[in-house]
């Protein structure tokens, strides 16, 4: 055989085995011939194609790129690379470098073109599958780390930095025994040993050390990384901190102890109302055992006439309104209703979309029978106080009338005694009328008798006689004359009265009090300002209460009714009466009524 034949039959051979497609086209872009590695990229079969025009392998949108190939060879160029995408006969679309090459004849002519394929689809899903790979350890929450077979740090993510402390930078190249504690060393080369000897992979759970030195408890994974040839190359290892999911195992298991050991009833339903967990507090409260309850309605436990609020809580859910201390009536399981405070809250997923409600229900009959025994109780002391003014009442009209006739018998040695008595009597007036007045106010009897008067002369006329009484006083009247007011001049008296008298009882002998009356178009403010004890602050409301005289009871306190009478006067007119009052300075009472009628 003539070496040229060897070379032609080594050619074909080389033709028909080669890895690579190989097209041979003429310049007119005509199919002349093609080896069985294109006919398997392309799924060509010869009688198809031979005779066919190349385009029938070319994207439409690329002929022209085939066009300007043939164009360059034609003009002299030797050689074209390009990275390009081909359809098969089928029409599917791959991706393949192609080297194409010009076919010239004896003459040096360009006659043909041959194109050498490869198959790029394999590179392309591989470095996608390793585009993924990359994306998933460098967002994973885990550390991804691996280590060279001697111990040494070749792969570091980003969870590894996270739970380690340690940036890629810092740690490549390092040994792993720096995240070892010292007790741990033999650990992890046993484990090495036993991956070393074949074992597939190695979970258990250790601790390793941070930069900063603390240890953190670890769930590990170990595993070879082999080559193509199956030979272990290194070790990777995947560790997960387990502290935060045993600290959320832990407040899950106190959460549910609390709920478990509640007194109160804790129930969840569903958005739509069913019942999902069902606590002891609730079996005991409702009767039902979870097991009877978990997916039933919870229109089980709300009596037939209170299912309108059912509606409306549940409305308040979709809304995201929590509904607190709602006081209502449910339904035990023998019938019997239960009077309970209701406290609903919405129940959101991780994403904030409100999936149900929690139910906490607390059994109030005890607070309802001791709110019951209250109300008993405060009408028989109403009744008691009511009875014993009014029985106080009459035997005190006839002394007053006997000691009056008798001031003007007695002998003027005894005079002394006289004033005395008289002024006792005239204390337990005062109190007997408040009583009474107390008991008016709380039945709602107490009558008003309005018109129109001039206040500024009744605080002439209250006040004058105090003056002279209490020389031991300092007075300021600061007023304005002919005030005309409308209202019951005998309580407006009262409610004035009783705030002089407070002024005088509550400051030093020889002290100042200032009292000022003014009106503006539709206002009359009167107020009393003393230099006495003073009040603290937190006492301040609480003297307008019936029968509050203060912790320590002051020398002249008496039933602690005065301004709680005074108050009541004074509302009942439309107005306000309120305190400014600093310890140990003095207190100022001030009162306002609406004049504008
Ligand atoms: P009473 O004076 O009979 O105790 P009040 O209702 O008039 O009852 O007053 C209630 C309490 O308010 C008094 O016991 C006293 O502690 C306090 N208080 C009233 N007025 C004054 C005041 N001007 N200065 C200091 N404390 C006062």
């Amino acid at each position: 055989m003539k070496n040229t034949e060897i070379e032609y039959y080594a050619q074909k051979v080389m033709f028909e085995n080669a890895e690579d497609a190989i097209i041979v086209n003429d310049l007119s872009n005509t199919i002349v011939c093609f080896n069985p590695a294109a006919g398997r990229m392309f799924s060509l079969r010869n009688s198809d194609v031979y005779n066919s025009q190349i385009y029938k392998l070319i994207p439409a949108e690329l002929h022209k790129e085939q066009d300007a190939v043939v164009e360059d060879l034609l003009g002299g160029k030797s050689v074209l690379h390009s990275k390009t995408t081909r359809l098969t006969s089928e029409g599917h679309s791959f991706p393949v470098s192609i080297l194409f090459r010009p076919i010239k004849n004896s003459y040096n002519e360009v006659i043909g073109v041959i194109q050498i394929i490869t198959d790029d689809e394999a590179e392309r899903i591989l470095e996608e599958k390793l585009g993924i790979l990359t994306a998933i350890t460098e967002n994973i929450e885990d550390a991804i780390i691996s280590r060279t077979l001697e111990g040494y740090i070749n792969n570091w993510n980003k969870g590894a930095e996270k739970i380690f402390g340690y940036t890629e930078k810092e740690i490549l190249g390092k040994p792993i025994s720096l995240l070892i504690p010292s007790d741990k060393l033999e650990e992890e080369e046993n484990i090495i040993d036993n991956i070393l000897q074949g074992k597939k992979k190695e979970s258990f759970e250790t601790t390793r050390l941070t930069k900063v030195g603390d240890q953190v408890p670890i769930f590990f994974t170990v595993s070879a990384i082999k080559n193509k040839a199956g030979e272990i190359i290194g070790i990777s290892e995947i560790a997960s901190n387990v502290s935060k999911k045993k600290n959320d195992q832990e407040k899950k298991a106190i959460l549910a102890s609390i709920v478990e050991n509640s007194q109160d009833a804790i129930i969840s339903k569903t958005i739509d109302g069913l019942i999902t967990s069902w606590n002891k507090g609730a079996e005991k409260i409702f009767g039902y055992k979870e097991q009877e309850v978990i997916g039933k309605h919870i229109s089980i436990i709300i009596p037939p006439e209170r299912m309108d609020e059912e509606t409306l809580i549940i409305k308040n859910i979709r809304a995201g309104i929590k509904m607190d201390h709602f006081q209502t009536i449910r339904l035990k399981k023998n019938g019997d209703s239960v009077p309970i405070s209701l406290t609903v809250s919405p129940v959101k997923d991780d994403n904030g979309n409100i999936i149900g409600a929690s139910k906490v229900a607390r059994d109030i009959t005890s607070e309802k029978e001791a709110e019951a025994l209250i109300n008993v109780l405060s009408k028989r002391k109403d009744e008691f106080i009511a009875l014993a003014s009014h029985e106080l009442k009459t035997p005190l009209t006839s002394l007053n009338a006997y000691l009056q006739l008798l001031e003007k018998r007695v002998a003027q040695e005894d005079k002394i005694f006289m004033k005395k008595i008289i002024k006792q009597q005239e204390k337990l007036n005062t109190l007997v009328n408040d009583l009474f007045d107390i008991s008016k106010i709380q039945s709602g009897k107490m009558e008003f008798n309005f018109e129109k008067f001039d206040i500024s002369q009744l605080l002439f006329e209250v006040l004058e006689p105090l003056k002279e009484a209490n020389l031991d006083y300092d007075f300021h009247l600061d007023m304005q004359k002919g005030i005309i007011i409308k209202g019951d001049k005998i309580r407006i008296e009262q409610a004035i009265t009783n705030l002089l008298t407070n002024a005088i009882k509550y400051s030093p002998l020889g002290s100042r009090i200032e009292i000022v009356a003014a009106t503006t178009a539709n206002q009359f403010t009167f107020s009393v300002k003393d230099y006495g004890f003073g009040i603290e602050p937190n006492r301040q409301q609480l003297i307008f209460n019936q029968f509050y005289t203060g912790d320590s009871i002051r020398k002249n306190s008496g039933l602690g009714l005065g301004l709680f009478i005074t108050e009541n006067i004074i509302k009942r007119h439309g107005g306000k009466i309120w305190v400014e009052s600093e310890l140990e300075k003095g207190s100022k009472f001030i009162f306002i009524l609406p004049t504008n009628y």
